[in-house]
């Protein structure tokens, strides 16, 4: 069953020196129960797609397309409307917890507000709850450790408690950016293995933001590759590894250290300037003339495997 359901999804900033658009008409599904990786290099738009679901872009930028989550667009939805979505349906664990933790509020405090926000609970009701959600968290001592502040909690310990605040009101769809960046190998592991168990035993769906292959191995079922702006595949967590569809993902692929890190030639188009007909063409070894000057629709190889790239048409 599908839960959230974007279509034609346009997002642009408006500059000085005219529209840019960071996400180009794409379309993706979120289903019941998964955790879909979506995948690619910096500055491709994959956290302008996940702020534009989010409804948390600035105001000088234009969102066009459908967002459907439970038979409602979210882009025609209004700021109050959105407000009782975001934490409570639909929730947000963002990179970065330091600037997303309120510095002069203690990390239990932090954690009771969607309680009392959400479910209308009472402060002492919701620390309590908080506690049991620091706990599942698996920060220790948690009774002790909720009356700290941020500055005293570690990166990966901050982590925990971003975790805890974004699935307190049991949302049906988690949106993670990046949870794991900056921290170190060992901690990222146990957060990816929070994540998987927390997700899991709670039946909601992720829509996990990475540049990590490795992270999108560990946690998804599904993955989406975005590149300049527009998805570019779609492939089972397995057949992508096992043999990647776009040309784009096969050299992402063989980018790794794991296979011989043979760098990809030339560098991502900036969004102002993107190059006409196959956006990944000037660094395409398969490109031929049509890839020049057409822009390539996705086609589908097999059910659940969509490709944009000529080669598939
Ligand atoms: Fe390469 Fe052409 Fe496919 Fe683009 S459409 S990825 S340039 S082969």
């Amino acid at each position: 069953m599908t839960l959230l359901s974007i279509k034609d999804l346009k997002s642009s900033f408006i500059t000085r020196d005219g529209m840019v658009r960071a996400v180009n008409k794409v379309s993706l599904d979120v289903f019941e129960n998964e955790t879909l990786g979506l995948v690619g290099e910096s500055g491709c738009g994959k956290t302008v797609l996940a702020l534009s679901i989010l409804r948390l872009l600035s105001e000088n930028t234009v969102v066009e397309g459908e967002i459907i989550y439970k038979e409602q667009d979210l882009i025609k939805l209004g700021e109050k409307e959105m407000r009782n979505i975001r934490g409570r349906e639909i929730a947000q664990i963002f990179q970065n917890p330091l600037s997303s933790l309120n510095p002069v509020l203690t990390i239990g405090l932090q954690v009771s507000e969607p309680f009392m926000l959400h479910r209308g609970m009472k402060l002492a009701e919701a620390w309590k709850n908080a506690i049991s959600m620091l706990r599942a968290a698996k920060i220790p001592s948690p009774t002790e450790r909720g009356k700290e502040y941020p500055h005293q909690f570690s990166g990966g310990m901050r982590q925990r408690a971003m975790i805890s605040m974004g699935l307190a009101c049991s949302p049906e769809l988690i949106i993670a950016d990046e949870p794991t960046k900056g921290l170190d190998v060992t901690i990222q592991a146990q957060i990816i293995e929070l994540m998987r168990e927390l997700v899991n035993d709670r039946g909601a769906s992720m829509l996990i933001i990475t540049h990590d292959l490795a992270v999108a191995s560990e946690l998804c079922n599904r993955i989406a590759v975005m590149y300049s702006g527009e998805i570019v595949e779609i492939s089972g967590i397995k057949d992508f590894f096992s043999s990647p569809a776009h040309p784009y993902c096969k050299s992402f692929l063989s980018s790794l250290p794991l296979n011989g890190m043979k760098p990809i030639s030339g560098s991502s188009p900036s969004l102002i300037d993107v190059p006409e007909g196959c956006r990944f063409h000037p660094r395409c070894e398969y490109a031929y003339e049509r890839c020049r000057t057409e822009h390539p629709e996705i086609y589908t190889l097999e059910k659940g495997r969509n490709v944009r790239c000529f080669l598939y048409a």
